[in-house]
């Protein structure tokens, strides 16, 4: 997911930062996280949890680490992901390139043969992130270790390269165990975003969380219009379904809003599409709800631009101009679709939010204007 902007916890009553909070009198006993096991296996073969029909695999991963620092993110907060890949298979997602990753180099330890690196990195490059998801098991135990080193007041986002909530957590429930393990905290800021209703099974946690700490939850909701939706993201929740889930954890007393990201030109950015998102969010009760356009990295470009050639061939070529030369949108597009959602924002009773700002801004910003918002700006 995009970057987004959180405040941090504006006063903490943590006695270690970002540790956790031992010998709590009022502290309910906690739920064992998950076990470990001795040795991870050598091969990634060996390390398969279950298929589905369709194909979907599912490989245990045990990573040392789990939290991205911001120094290495380049983002100005943590980030935690309890999968690598994502069933929802949006054709939007630009964390296509983190599986790429995790895949390459798992092929040079020599844990996968040159035949299963193929089979891991799918025809065209981008398949195996929807099919091959990497479930980082026994995460708790890194966690514990990595939250020693944040400081206190810092924020951690779950969920800014995979889903949390995406269905392989109804079976391997890792994301809750990452939950579980965090209510031991104080004094620190976190995101979630998720698009899954899934998430409403933790509400209770959640609520417990931001008892000490500061909490957003935010649901990624890019249109309101289910066919659009679903000729974009290939197996995502129903939009009504995810509204009924802002509803429900706002009804639970949790912190949570609609984060529409990416906005995209020409499909998702015109006024009554956008007013209507913004209506239905107000009407599910939502706290907040920010927006950012799409940016085009390398790994996006080959899965969205030909399902753009197919389902909207006219702007191909509007689409091919204006991200040439980079990756984000053009600055005056991004600036004239800033002053509407600040418009709607205003127009809809919510506070001004500018959460999606890019964090990967390079020092010089292109100029062009070929994506012009459609619609008269409000
Ligand atoms: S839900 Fe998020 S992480 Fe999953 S495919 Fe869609 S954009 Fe990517």
């Amino acid at each position: 997911m995009p970057g987004l902007r959180i405040s941090p916890a504006a006063s903490s009553a943590c006695n270690v930062a970002g540790r956790a909070v031992a010998n709590r009198a009022d502290r309910r006993p906690l739920e064992l996280p998950l076990a470990v096991t001795a040795q991870p296996p050598n091969r990634l073969s060996d390390a398969v949890l279950d298929e589905r029909l369709r194909g979907t695999r599912f490989v245990s991963i045990t990573p040392q680490r789990v939290l991205n620092s911001p120094a290495s993110t380049g983002m100005d907060y943590w980030s935690l992901n309890p999968y690598v890949g994502c069933e929802f298979g949006c054709s939007y997602c630009y964390a296509r390139y983190t599986h790429r990753y995790v895949v390459e180099r798992a092929h040079d330890a020599g844990k996968l043969t040159d035949a299963e690196f193929a089979d891991y990195r799918g025809e065209h490059g981008w398949e195996a992130f929807e099919r091959r998801i990497f479930v980082k098991e026994q995460i708790v135990g890194a966690l514990a270790a990595d939250l020693k080193h944040v400081p206190l007041g810092e924020t951690i986002v779950i969920g800014t390269a995979t889903d949390p909530y995406q269905p392989a957590e109804r079976r391997f429930r890792i994301t809750r165990a990452v939950l579980q393990h965090l209510t031991r905290c104080e004094g620190l800021s976190f995101g979630i975003i998720t698009k899954s209703p899934l998430i409403t099974r933790d509400a209770e946690l959640l609520v417990k969380l931001q008892q000490r700490n500061e909490v957003q939850v935010h649901i990624s909701l890019i249109t309101a219009d289910a066919r659009l939706a679903r000729t974009l993201e290939a197996r995502s929740p129903i939009p009504a379904a995810r509204l009924r889930a802002l509803r429900k954890l706002i009804d639970a007393g949790v912190n949570a809003g609609l984060i529409v990201a990416p906005v995209l030109p020409g499909i998702t950015d015109d006024l009554p599409h956008l007013d209507a998102l913004f209506a239905a969010a107000k009407a599910a009760g939502a706290r907040f709800i920010h927006a950012g356009a799409l940016r085009l990295y390398a790994a996006v470009r080959d899965r969205f631009m030909p399902l753009i050639a197919e389902h909207f061939p006219d702007l191909v070529a509007r689409y091919e101009r204006a991200y040439a030369r980079q990756a984000g949108a053009p600055r005056e597009y991004a600036r004239a679709l800033a002053r509407r959602v600040q418009r709607l924002q205003k127009k809809h009773g919510f506070a001004k939010n500018d959460g999606m700002m890019d964090r990967y801004r390079p020092s010089r910003v292109p100029t062009q204007g070929e994506l012009e918002l459609r619609g008269s700006l409000p």
